[in-house]
């Protein structure tokens, strides 16, 4: 994204509207501007603002009189009075922000709009976490914290060293060179998005392990880290994962439940 210097009248309205924190007013030269190595290209300032085809010399112009008699002429705040807002065409690996940080654009690599894949929500569906297995989202980042990939690199690579297997439809799995090491490509390292999620599986048994790795490696993150876990009830509603769970300290909850009312496909149920 960027700000046509041209255009920009300096009302700063459009500072708030950024979930990054990306968009300031230069002193030198008195017109908004982004800071693109912090702007995520989730397009919000863009989207969210409604637009007015202002003539900037003549807005400058009221304004600076308005001024001198000590009187502020702001537009309605969620404005931008002169159309100065300009998405930039994207190229790799930039795209690769706004596909993570945008939830309008569909993700090339799988289709899906948003961060991750449906996951567990329609696990009875797709079977994907069998009884004995646990699946985990991982999750980095939030609107005013963000993630380079550089961060998600380091906790992929301490987690590929375990028993796992990364879900293959997943958007940040689209983006890894080497799914045994967890290594992602070398050209998306410094990108920065909104939040990103990672998907594995494992059995049940190696949950602590996974717990493990991700309490060691998220502090030394500059992000922050949200982990799901879910898993599969038997017949009778029992599941594997509670005495793991609290095993290793943690307080369970049923957060979401999936009643199985989805009707699993042949195969999956074969
Ligand atoms: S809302 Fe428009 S005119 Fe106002 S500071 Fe932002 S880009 Fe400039
Ligand atoms: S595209 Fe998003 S991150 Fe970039 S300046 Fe606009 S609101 Fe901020």
């Amino acid at each position: 994204m960027q700000i046509d210097q041209q255009k920009c009248v300096a009302c700063s309205n459009c500072i708030p509207i950024c979930p990054m924190g990306a968009i300031y007013i230069d002193p030198a030269v008195n017109r908004a501007t982004v800071n693109l190595d912090e702007c995520v290209e989730c397009f919000t300032c863009h989207r969210g603002m409604s637009k007015e085809h202002l003539n900037p010399t003549v807005v400058r112009t009221i304004r600076g009189f308005l001024k001198l008699l000590r009187i502020r002429f702001d537009p309605e705040p969620d404005v931008c009075p002169t159309d100065a807002l300009t998405p930039q065409e994207l190229t790799w690996p930039r795209i690769v922000r706004r596909a993570f940080s945008d939830p309008l654009v569909p993700h090339e690599s799988t289709g899906v709009h948003g961060r991750g894949t449906e996951e567990v929500k329609t696990n009875d569906v797709t079977d994907r976490v069998k009884e004995g297995e646990a699946g985990f989202t991982i999750e980095f980042g939030r609107p005013g914290v963000g993630v380079r990939f550089r961060d998600v690199q380091q906790m992929t690579m301490a987690l590929a060293a375990l028993p796992i297997t990364f879900e293959p439809k997943n958007p940040v799995f689209a983006l890894m060179a080497d799914p045994a090491t967890g290594a992602l490509r070398a050209d998306i390292l410094n990108e920065k998005v909104l939040s990103a999620i990672v998907e594995l599986k494992t059995p049940l048994t190696h949950v602590p392990g996974v717990l493990r790795v991700v309490e060691a490696i998220a502090p030394t993150l500059d992000t922050i880290v949200a982990i799901g876990v879910a898993t599969r009830c038997d017949a009778q509603g029992d599941n594997g994962l509670e005495p793991v769970l609290k095993r290793e300290g943690y307080t369970f909850y049923r957060g979401k439940t999936n009643l199985g009312l989805g009707r699993r496909p042949a195969a999956a149920s074969a």
